[in-house]
């Protein structure tokens, strides 16, 4: 239902649960962010609202400067722990908050349980998770083309990697993205409030178009031609 990512120098735990708030008018049953502290991906998710969430990382916090973060308006498996984003794969190599619908997940899921993938959800969307530890060809542009030209249905993505930790991954399809673009930081959101407290310089993300950011960089990519895209910078001029 909204997504939300950071990429840059700030400790990004409170930047995620912040802006998570700022998407909480979208409504929402569960909530859920990945960190990657330079090791490995730490997931923080639950059922219920923010301050389940709060009170979690709390507890247990996570270290890193690159995360994504999500919460969710479930579509297909009921509201639990389980079914919350982010999703990710059984190693972990790939964390993934989706917006939207999997058509065709059913199928996809059917394929690669075949392929012995071990599930631990009802949503549609952890079949992306494991679709990106399938077919990862050490190239991360040229695997979410591969992942997203296997999904059918509706799709705003955040990913994080195990194996370039180093950047933020985004792509779209029939539910809203964009992202913010700030002085040695960038974030992706699904909505525009949700990045004002860091910067007003904004990316519209279109259909079919994805986006791989560092700190310092955002690219903008087709996703069927794999070329570089150049958009004008959105200039929000309005105050909440
Ligand atoms: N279809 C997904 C689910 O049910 C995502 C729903 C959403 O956009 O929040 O988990």
């Amino acid at each position: 239902c909204g997504i939300i990512g950071y990429i840059g120098t700030k400790q990004t735990q409170n930047i995620l649960t912040a802006g998570l708030k700022k998407l909480e008018y979208r409504g929402y049953d569960s909530v859920g962010i990945a960190v990657h502290d330079g090791e490995s991906v730490h997931v923080r998710k639950t059922e219920g609202r923010l301050s389940d969430l709060d009170s979690q990382v709390k507890e247990s916090p996570v270290a890193g400067t690159v995360g994504i973060g999500h919460t969710r308006w479930a579509t297909h498996g009921r509201p639990s722990n389980e079914n919350s984003h982010p999703h990710t794969d059984s190693q972990k190599e790939f964390a993934v908050v989706h917006n939207g619908i999997i058509e065709n997940y059913l199928q996809i899921k059917k394929d690669l349980i075949e392929k012995g993938y071990k599930f631990q959800s009802e949503t549609d969307s952890e079949v992306i998770s494991h679709l990106f530890s399938d077919l990862f060809d050490g190239n991360m542009v040229s695997t979410i083309q591969k992942v997203v030209r296997e999904l059918e249905g509706a799709y705003a993505l955040g990913i994080v990697s195990q194996y370039e930790p180093e950047k933020l991954y985004a792509v779209r399809q029939d539910s809203p993205l964009i992202i913010g673009a700030g002085e040695e930081e960038n974030l992706i959101s699904s909505d525009i409030p949700a990045v004002l407290e860091y910067t007003r310089d904004v990316y519209i993300l279109n259909d079919g178009e994805m986006a791989v950011i560092t700190p310092e960089e955002v690219t903008l990519l087709g996703v069927d031609s794999g070329n570089s895209i150049q958009r004008e910078i959105f200039k929000v001029n309005w105050d909440m």
